[in-house]
């Protein structure tokens, strides 16, 4: 679709909203809502909600509406908003670089036990997900967040969402440099700030110094990306413009190399040309992905420098090295010698009373800090050498793995149908029944690989880049008196992957299978692959 006029760019002059979302957003900044929930609304109750604010602007501290249990996802489309929701809330608190104190992981575990049903889901953001929360109960739960330094602000909504860092950030081994301390004064210094609370869409970042690139720069809104210069000097090499969802698209480099103190400033630009030049007409079309896409890099480098930084930038080095499988589980040795212990979720879900433990270990065992990962994991860090095995031994107890099969640490799965208004499928469980299935049929696989297990296209948990992407769908299938009813499916990507040959997962015609179907069928072309494979070969290639 052409750019400029029409699309309601604002640099053009375009400040007239041409769709619900964005007369919302102008009638009322987003960052206004927590007053009227402090004031109002705790005591009202749901019923009493402005459904402006309920559905729209309570995203931008972290609140949506959750599904009402037992909603087939064939119904999904043609229920109304209050046929389909319940009246408890999805409370999502954002973690930048996922770095917690036990102390703040311990309130995390608390507020799930006490308000939450003792439901936590650690996101491939590197977020903590609450569902079950009453709005009597949000300003209780912010206060307690905000005792030990944490915040919902802009964990949702048209805003600079949480902001993903390497969990081995600042001890890795082996990182290029230590991408926290700008991660913590970009967050500071824009995270709430009224001038980038109206973009077009959401607007994702990563910054990290991480060799393994775990998280995942290809497919961010703005990535700073560890790179030696070439004289020598640490700093970021600067990606824009990655998405996936319906029209997935992987993030272009720049060429321009971005000095630690710059960092800031660079992110402000990039962000500013999305709030200013990004697409407000249809909101299928108004990621940064789009807007890159009709400028190319070039002119994007070009008006980033002129316009909002007003020097330009040098050229930089690409990464040098960036892996397809990415994470960090199990017990790693940190440059200090101490050691650092990542361990695998359940797809994600864990709960409040396995926070709180872990809380504690962090501090009996540990060093007292904690990351989440963007695997939907956690890493307890600064673990004396004759505590990790311990530590290791410990997290098993709670379903929390750092020796997991090579299934166990590669299955993710989004929110689903058990919480999430917009799925077609269940999720979490589902991708528990099939790794648990292919760990039973298959103890003996030893490569690594990614199953990625989605509710809808939305593709909250990234099934292009999966080596096996499961995208849930609904699907007539044939009953035995010869009708036909509704079933959860999926239709199945196969061989996605970021790094070196990054690739979005290809789809093949006619490829669904039944969510029944989904163990047989991972299992078949897993044993496909071990038949055919070349040495050394991957997965995805
Ligand atoms: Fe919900 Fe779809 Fe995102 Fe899953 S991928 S969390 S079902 S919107």
């Amino acid at each position: 679709m052409a750019a400029g006029k029409g699309q309601g760019q604002w640099a053009l002059g375009y400040r007239e909203p041409l769709n619900p979302n964005e007369r919302s957003k102008r009638d009322n900044d987003g960052l206004l809502v927590k007053q009227r929930i402090i004031d109002i609304y705790q005591h009202t109750g749901f019923d009493g909600i402005d459904p402006g604010d309920l559905r729209g602007r309570f995203r931008w501290f972290g609140l949506y509406t959750q599904r009402a249990q037992g909603i087939p996802g064939g119904r999904t489309a043609v229920l109304e908003p209050e046929e389909l929701e319940d009246k408890f809330f999805m409370l999502r608190v954002r973690i930048d670089g996922g770095e917690l104190t036990s102390e703040q992981l311990r309130v995390l575990g608390e507020i799930s036990t006490t308000y939450g049903r003792d439901v936590a889901d650690i996101t491939d953001r590197q977020n903590v997900q609450y569902h079950w929360i009453r709005i009597e109960d949000v300003p209780t739960i912010w206060g307690k967040l905000e005792a030990v330094g944490l915040d919902t602000t802009e964990a949702c909504g048209d805003t600079p969402r949480v902001m993903l860092s390497c969990p081995l950030e600042g001890v890795a081994a082996d990182s290029v440099l230590d991408g926290g301390p700008v991660l913590r004064e970009t967050a500071a210094k824009f995270v709430g700030d009224p001038a980038f609370s109206n973009l077009p869409r959401k607007f994702k970042t990563a910054i990290s110094g991480c060799s393994q690139h775990c998280v995942n720069h290809e497919i961010n809104d703005v990535s700073f990306v560890g790179v030696t210069g070439a004289d020598g000097t640490a700093g970021f090499d600067l990606w824009v413009g990655g998405g996936l969802s319906t029209n997935p698209m992987f993030a272009q480099r720049l060429g321009a190399f971005v000095r630690p103190d710059e960092v800031a400033d660079v992110w402000a630009g990039v962000c500013g040309i999305f709030r200013d030049y990004g697409y407000r007409r249809s909101r299928n079309h108004a990621r940064l992905k789009f807007l890159i896409a009709d400028w190319g890099p070039e002119k994007f480098r070009e008006v980033l420098e002129r316009e909002y930084l007003g020097h330009a930038l040098p050229d930089g080095p690409a990464p040098e090295k960036s892996p397809s499988h990415r994470d960090h589980i199990g017990i790693i040795e940190q440059r200090d010698g101490q050691y650092a212990v990542g361990a695998t979720t359940a797809s994600g879900r864990t709960s409040g009373t396995a926070l709180s433990r872990v809380a504690k270990l962090a501090e009996s065992l540990g060093g007292g800090r904690i990351r989440t990962t963007a695997q939907q994991g956690l890493v307890i860090l600064d673990v004396p050498a004759e505590n990790a095995e311990a530590v290791a031994d410990e997290l098993e107890t709670l379903g929390l793995s750092a020796r997991p099969t090579k299934f166990h640490r590669g299955t993710i799965a989004c929110t689903g149908i058990e919480f999430c208004k917009l799925a077609l499928v269940e999720t979490k469980g589902r991708a528990e029944i099939i790794r648990k299935e292919l760990e039973q049929r298959m103890p003996d696989f030893d490569t690594p690989i990614t199953i990625n297990v989605n509710g809808c296209p939305n593709s909250c948990a990234r099934f292009q880049t999966a080596d096996i992407g499961f995208k849930g769908i609904v699907q007539k299938v044939k009953q035995d008196d010869g009708s036909f009813a509704d079933a959860e499916a999926f239709q199945v990507h196969l061989g996605g992957q970021l790094g070196a040959e990054a690739a979005f997962g290809r789809k093949f015609r006619g490829l669904k299978v039944t969510a029944a179907e989904a163990p047989d069928y991972a299992e078949r072309i897993l044993n496909g692959y071990l038949d055919r494979r070349a040495e050394g070969e991957s997965f995805a290639t």
